[in-house]
């Protein structure tokens, strides 16, 4: 899945026929892995399901008959299989070498999420074939077979139909052994209304009308694959394709959207033959499609479904009403997200939850590696400095977890889609890369895909294909950063010139932001690959133990990590500091975020004075790299942020920013240019919204002026900028303009425009209109979809307000949401926080909720608010101290009187 928080980010191959994929690829019976931590007996294994269903869109329930195809192995009466919110009609077992059908006996279990069918007789093992009728219910979120509503082009009320399975939602739609390691193959029918497009993993193998105004499609076989992989959609749909690599691509939309699907088209047909040759086993299925659906989950913004993806329109489509230039890279970086996991999640699938983030960290890796390639322009390895930051931030708690880890409830599950699964993942991975080589890796890559296709595989497999292909060492680097929790901390000793090279002494201990005494005296230890500079070429050694001599050939400024592959922090002396911060414009621009971003997190977290860190972020030149500019800009807004309180600090800041930024925008201009490099046209919004923030005269006159003409011509603001000058207006809105929008939002049909400015609606800083939003969110007026977003919008700026407002309507909210996001979204919307009154009430929320195992991320919101809050007046007053004694002098480009 590509997570909903990251977006706010050729060789010719033969067609296999489907027939042999599933023939040459059933499973084995004895293949059956006991050690797995299932939540099923394993006394049967089922190898092929048929499945039709016929779904009744209007009233939000479907019928299902499923044939499973199964191999009893333990001597047995009953069969125990996953099945939730179903009523059954019928189950049979009829025996595969002859004898009547046996009649069982459904029990449900909403706890277990199971069904237990129970026989007259004990089941001798052997084949058998269980039928059973049954339906089911529609959902209106994204779990299960679930129904978005949207206007379709001609304005009239529109209702398509999804599926969404993973990590444990297949059971909602069929009853199945809904766990990744049984794997199997599949044929789903399904009856729809006869002028409706039908979608699934594989193409169509036939369509026959049946009467009554529907037609039966049936699917071709697909290849033995995991529960949580099946897809299936419904609607009044387009569909744009292309050839590429021998395969169809294609983009499934609402009709009248398909002109708005070339971006994402060019994208996966570029990509496949990439990958084909990457992972060294072309692509199997005969067609890769991507289905977008109107609306939005908190939680995800695409799923990897094998040969139908599924990603929401936002995220899909290039609208030219509304889509911004972040926006677009975001569509393409999610298409390689999801491509990759047609491999590595697809083809290869883990054998259990506790190794989600093979799926998860490779695909984000492999997203990031992909655009660099493709669009070296974009400053994706900026990015990739800022999934390390992401993944740190959650790294450095108490109650982080290892990147492989223990799930053993189905909620469990849910909570393991994290920045642990997803960034630390990727940074470890861009780590282990960096070690073994790019080509090294890619051959290790290789192996481990032909050796695992159409199985299942755990982490260590991984290795085992990398040491292989040649990566010796990798192992005992790759098992320390997966198996421990937690952040290397190197401190860097005295440098030494000896020689023209430079000495010096690294010692090992562990970087913590809520509890670095405990730390300090009992350290984790991690085999580090380290690599330095100072002006020469770059050395490299791996840590073992808790010093480490290395000799860095040249006697220049020593730079520890060049390039940012490593996962650890690094603590400077001040002299080696203040001479990175000399030197920080000259710096590659990976270095640039990467020496500011960690001398941040080791400020904030108490290991140096803030002096320290803002020296080096004071000193990043405004007129530098686009993408790390982009990013400084938060950072300051960050501190401006902790210094909530201190009206005379806050305005200090502010006016830093505005002065020194900007001219950058003055210079880029208020309106996109044709032809301008694409890391600009992501600059302007931030630095729009940036200065909007701040009160900027001239950015506030021109967002009034845009919002006047606007409201008689929606097209009075380019397109790519509308979200981010309404976004102005929204946040400094009064009553008459908060009704304004309302009234466009109200207005609006294209799904995509309408919940963005519902979203707005959501920001302003005004209290008494963010309690309308929040009033307005528990209405039908946004739609299903919408609701929630409008409340993580109000959580931004005034998160006691929604929170307060969320549990005292829960269950109401509960129903805006997916299920399986539930015990997320308290923690989502206390992300704004560094109130420690708030730590009671989330603790109050986990208490009557969520049960005992499943309360981490609750725990993880709760930790960060005690560490951050224990930090706030210490921040304050060396940031303080540092404004005062900095004074911010002259336009941006001339501040070189700042550091004295
Ligand atoms: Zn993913």
């Amino acid at each position: 899945m590509k997570s909903f928080a990251m977006l706010l980010a050729s060789a010719a191959v033969l067609a296999a026929t489907p027939s042999a994929l599933s023939a040459q690829n059933a499973p084995q019976a004895d293949t059956i892995d006991v050690s797995l931590p299932t939540q099923l007996p394993r006394t049967a294994v089922p190898h092929h399901y048929a499945l039709t269903v016929t779904p009744h869109a209007d009233r939000l329930t479907f019928d299902g008959d499923v044939a499973i195809d199964l191999e009893v192995i333990k001597p047995t009466a009953t069969l125990v299989l996953n099945a939730v919110d179903m009523t059954f009609s019928t189950a049979t077992l009829t025996p595969a070498r002859g004898g009547g059908p046996l009649k069982g006996q459904v029990n449900v279990d909403d706890a277990s999420q199971t069904a237990t069918i129970t026989f007259p007789g004990t089941l001798a093992p052997g084949a058998y074939r269980l039928r059973l009728v049954y339906s089911g219910k529609i959902n209106t979120q994204a779990n299960g077979l679930f129904a978005l509503d949207y206007k379709n082009k001609e304005g009239a009320d529109a209702r398509s139909l999804f599926t969404q399975f993973e990590a444990a939602d297949a059971r909602r739609f069929v009853p199945s052994w809904d766990e990744p390691d049984y794997k199997a193959t599949w044929d789903l029918t399904a009856r729809v209304p006869a002028n409706q497009m039908a979608v699934s993993n594989l193409p169509a193998a036939s369509s026959k009308p049946i009467g009554g105004g529907l037609k039966e499609v049936r699917f071709q076989t697909s290849p033995t694959m995991s529960s949580y992989l099946l897809f299936f959609a419904s609607g009044d749909f387009e569909r744009v394709t292309k050839q590429s690599a021998g395969r169809e691509v294609g983009i499934v939309v609402s009709r009248g959207n398909g002109s708005k699907a070339h971006y994402a088209l060019d994208a996966e047909a570029q990509i496949l033959p990439f990958y084909n040759d990457y992972f060294g086993t072309p692509y199997p299925l005969p067609k890769l499609d991507n289905v977008a659906g109107p609306g939005q989950s908190q939680f995800f913004g695409a799923m990897e479904n094998w040969g139908a993806i599924f990603t929401f329109e936002y995220a899909l489509l290039d609208d030219p009403a509304i889509t911004t230039e972040g926006q677009r890279h975001g569509i393409y970086s999610t298409e390689a997200h999801e491509m990759a996991h047609q491999w590595f999640g697809d083809l290869v699938t883990m054998a259990w939850w506790d190794d989600l983030w093979l799926n998860e960290g490779f695909a984000s890796w492999m997203e990031n590696k992909t655009t660099q390639h493709f669009h070296p322009d974009w400053g994706a390895d900026v990015d990739r400095v800022g999934s390390r930051e992401g993944a740190m931030g959650l790294d450095s708690l108490n109650s982080t977890h290892p990147v492989v880890q223990q799930v053993r409830t189905v909620e469990q599950a849910n909570q393991a889609f994290d920045a642990i699964s997803y960034q630390k993942g990727e940074s470890v991975i861009a780590m282990l890369e960096n070690f073994a080589g790019p080509d090294v890796w890619r051959d290790g890559i290789r192996r481990y895909v032909a050796a695992h296709a159409y199985q299942n595989s755990r982490t260590t497999d991984l290795w085992a294909a990398q040491e292989a292909a040649g990566a010796r060492g990798l192992s005992v680097i790759a098992t320390d950063f997966t198996t421990q929790p937690g952040i290397p901390l190197i401190t860097v000793g005295p440098a030494q010139c000896v020689g023209g090279s430079t000495v010096v002494t690294l010692t090992q201990g562990q970087f913590s932001a809520d509890r670095p005494q405990e730390v300090a005296a009992r350290p984790l230890s991690w085999h580090v690959p380290i690599e330095a500079t100072a002006g020469g070429a770059v050395a490299k050694t791996v840590t073992n133990g808790r010093t480490t001599e290395l000799k860095v050939p040249g006697c220049g400024t020593l730079l520890v990590n060049p390039g940012q592959h490593g996962y650890f922090r690094t603590l400077y002396s001040a002299p080696q500091s203040a001479a990175l911060a000399a030197q920080l414009p000259g710096a590659a621009p990976v270095d640039q975020y990467g020496l500011i971003a960690n001398s941040m997190a080791l400020s904030l977290a108490g290991y140096q004075p803030m002096g320290t860190s803002l020296d080096l972020l004071s000193g990043m030149p405004p007129s530098g790299s686009a993408t790390v500019v982009q990013r400084i800009v938060g950072r300051w807004d960050d501190l401006y942020d902790r210094l909530d309180g201190n009206a005379a600090a806050q305005a200090d800041i502010a006016a830093r920013v505005v002065r020194s930024y900007g001219p950058r925008l003055r210079q880029l201009g208020f309106a996109p240019k044709p032809g301008e490099p694409a890391v600009d046209a992501v600059l302007r919004p931030t630095l729009i919204a940036q200065l909007g923030k701040y009160r900027d005269p001239a950015v506030l006159a021109e967002a009034n002026r845009l919002f006047s003409a606007w409201k008689t011509n929606p097209d009075a603001i380019p397109g790519s900028l509308k979200a981010t000058w309404l976004g102005v207006i929204a946040r400094n809105a009064d009553a008459a303009t908060w009704d304004a929008l309302h009234e466009r939002a109200r207005a609006t049909t294209g799904t995509v425009e309408r919940t963005s400015l519902y979203q707005l609606l959501g920001r302003a800083k005004d209290e008494a209109l963010a309690r309308r939003a929040l009033d307005l969110a528990l209405t039908n007026e946004p739609g299903k979809t919408t609701s929630a977003g409008m409340i993580t919008a109000v959580a931004g700026a005034h998160p006691r307000l929604a929170i307060d407002f969320v549990l005292s309507h829960l269950a109401q909210v509960n129903q805006l949401i997916d299920i399986s996001g539930r015990s997320r979204f308290m923690q989502r919307l206390a992300a704004g926080s560094r109130d420690p009154a708030l730590i009671p009430v989330l603790e109050g929320y986990a208490n009557a909720n969520l049960a005992a195992s499943d309360r981490k991320p609750i725990q993880q919101a709760i930790d960060r608010i005690r560490s951050e809050s224990s930090q706030t007046q210490r921040i304050r007053n060396e940031t303080t101290a540092w404004l005062s004694a900095h004074p911010a002098v002259g336009a941006a480009g001339g501040r070189k009187g700042e550091r004295g």
